[in-house]
């Protein structure tokens, strides 16, 4: 398994993935610098982009490019459902959503 620190890399995660075990080729993080623009690659070449870009805040509805997670629902054998508010609802999702 090829170990990085977190601080210098991207450390992005593919969509439905974070919260998973780190087990597979799609936990693999993002191994970019921090910050940068445009899709993501993991130590394999692999590229994706994260997060979607038409992401609806829980608590406006309003669509969001940076929408920061609150809570994910298990559904037993289907994906995981990630909750997500944008960075203005945040603080007031906690609990909300
Ligand atoms: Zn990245
Ligand atoms: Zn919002």
């Amino acid at each position: 398994m090829i170990s990085l620190k977190r601080t210098h890399i991207c450390g992005a995660l593919r969509p439905g993935f974070e919260l998973r075990p780190p087990i597979g080729v799609n936990s693999i993080p993002c191994v970019r610098k921090p910050g940068h623009i445009g899709a993501h690659e993991d130590a394999w070449g692999k590229t994706w982009f994260s997060p979607a870009p038409s992401v609806v805040c829980c608590q406006c509805k309003r669509t969001t490019a940076a929408p920061v997670t609150i809570r994910s629902i298990e559904t037993g054998s289907g994906p995981i459902v990630i909750i997500q508010a944008c960075p203005g609802c945040a603080p007031r999702a906690q609990g909300a959503c």
